[in-house]
């Protein structure tokens, strides 16, 4: 094992103050929902066909939708219940078309919800003995194989690229996104899990070189993960700045390996593959404990959260039960996922999939006066505001009042891009439909971390203008 460089990072960024509302505390089990919704579309690659009925009873665990011939990864219940209703919807997070599955959850005579459990089929001993075929079925089966921005590659087509084309896999263990604590209270709580998983990944893999790309403000965890793997030569330990958004695939391989990922290209197709600590664990429990992946550790916060925590939470598990469970209070807006890049979401029955990592309440300034008030940092963001510090916490809230200006051409939003773009001229060609220009500015480089929309002093929502030309290009190209 080698410690490779310290603190390294990149151009851009930015680093967020502790804020009210920041999840803390050990990881709790928040309450089995009494009805689940599941999107059958993964983030990437194609909707699997629909193994179920309505009507059908379903154990926890057991297949929905499963295509082994399409690249996707089997969509499992999280519930034990009865399907009630199988509708074409949108998916939360890209409002993209979706089959959408219900299913209630079936209650105990004593009023309990059941979870009766579908085991997943392990064989005995020891995996270092499995072999990558074994461990990459144990993989797909559970569920881990969908986890990160392009899947886990396998024998089945799992994701864009195939295994043996896999040289390098890189853990990102950088959580810097305000709010965003999952993976930090996982290092803690379940570090022999993450220390095994990061084995399992490696020999899923065969023979790959294995890096950790680690924030230099767990000592702790980087010393006790020099100490465990001290004789694995193939892994290397880096130190990293724990700047926002280093743990995006492109930026995390660009710091480690000093590689560019192709504009809008899957990281496989330079013999990369990345994936988060909840993956690293996530494949310990499929391949240890039997366990499939029906749920995941999201951060719960903001500063309308009366009790921020980070929960382990079934998938499909509707937002309105969760704000219910941990104290939301309004008025506020309540982003899925974190609060740079998640969507705001105003229909309770929102589900959490599997790409969520945050689910986070902030308040609204009750009039436009707030905005002006002494003390709010001039020029710091568009929809997130900081108050000023009240010891060493801030407080922060939205910052929809007062409307969106002209660009002022300050050049806020070029300085933090991590990507080298020009935001607002990318936004400027998408809103005018000059798609050609967008495409030529490099659009698909854009990696939709929301700095430039939170630096803007006018307010602009560049991120969601850059989103819709990369949409229509899409179109475009569907069309042509
Ligand atoms: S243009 Fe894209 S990559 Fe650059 S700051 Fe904006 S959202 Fe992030
Ligand atoms: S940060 Fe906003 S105002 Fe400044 S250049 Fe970018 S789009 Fe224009």
């Amino acid at each position: 094992m080698a410690i490779v460089g310290t603190l390294k990072t990149f151009k851009g960024g930015r680093y967020f103050p502790r804020l009210e509302g920041l999840p803390r505390g050990p990881i709790v089990e928040a309450p089995l929902p009494a009805r689940v919704r599941i999107p059958l579309r993964q983030g990437f690659g194609e909707e699997p066909d629909l193994q179920v009925r309505v009507g059908q009873r379903v154990r926890t665990g057991e297949v929905i939708a499963r295509s082994d011939e399409k690249i996707s990864t089997p969509v499992l219940s999280p519930l034990t219940g009865t399907v009630v209703s199988i509708e074409e919807g949108v998916h939360p997070l890209d409002g993209e078309p979706t089959t959408i599955v219900l299913v209630e959850a079936e209650t105990s005579p004593s009023g309990a919800y059941e979870d009766d459990w579908a085991p997943l089929e392990v064989p005995q001993g020891n995996f270092e003995r499995w072999g990558p075929e074994e461990l990459g079925r144990i993989l797909y089966e559970a569920g881990v194989t969908a986890l990160g921005k392009w899947g886990f590659p396998t024998v089945y087509r799992t994701a864009p690229t195939e295994p043996s084309a896999i040289k390098a896999l890189l853990i990102n263990a950088v959580e810097a996104e305000p709010y965003l604590r999952g993976d930090r209270a996982l290092l803690y709580e379940e570090f022999e899990k993450f220390v095994t998983g990061i084995k399992i990944l490696k020999s899923a893999l065969g023979n790959v070189e294995v890096h950790v790309g680690i924030g230099y403000d767990r000592p702790h965890i980087l010393a006790e993960l020099e100490a465990r793997m001290e004789y694995h030569d193939w892994l290397y330990l880096h130190p990293l700045l724990p700047k926002y958004p280093q743990g995006e695939d492109e930026v995390l391989i660009k710091t480690i390996l000093n590689r560019e990922v192709p504009a809008g290209r899957p990281a496989g197709e330079l013999g990369v593959v990345v994936c988060d600590v909840q993956q690293v664990i996530a494949a310990y429990e499929a391949v240890v404990e039997a366990r499939p992946l029906v749920d995941r550790v999201i951060s719960l916060g903001g500063s309308a959260m009366a009790r921020p925590a980070n929960a382990r939470v079934r998938l499909g598990t509707p937002v309105g039960d969760l704000l219910e469970a941990f104290g939301h209070r309004g008025p506020s807006r309540v982003v899925l996922g974190g609060p740079l890049r998640g969507n705001s979401v105003t229909d309770v029955e929102t589900p959490v999939t599997r790409e969520v990592r945050a689910l986070v309440a902030l308040e609204e300034p009750r009039s436009p006066s707030a905005a002006l008030r002494w003390g709010f940092l001039p020029r710091t963001d568009a929809h997130v505001r900081l108050l000023p510090p009240l010891g060493r916490t801030k407080r922060a809230t939205t910052a929809l009042v007062g409307g969106t200006k002209p660009c002022i051409r300050c050049g806020d939003c070029v300085d933090v891009c991590p990507q080298n773009l020009f935001p607002f001229e990318l936004a400027e060609a998408s809103k005018q439909g000059d798609l050609d220009r967008a495409e030529r500015m490099a659009i698909f480089a854009c990696i939709e971390c929301g700095l430039c929309s939170y630096v803007c002093p006018s307010k602009i929502d560049l991120l969601e203008d850059i989103r819709r030309g990369k949409r229509w290009i899409r179109e475009e190209r569907l069309e042509a």
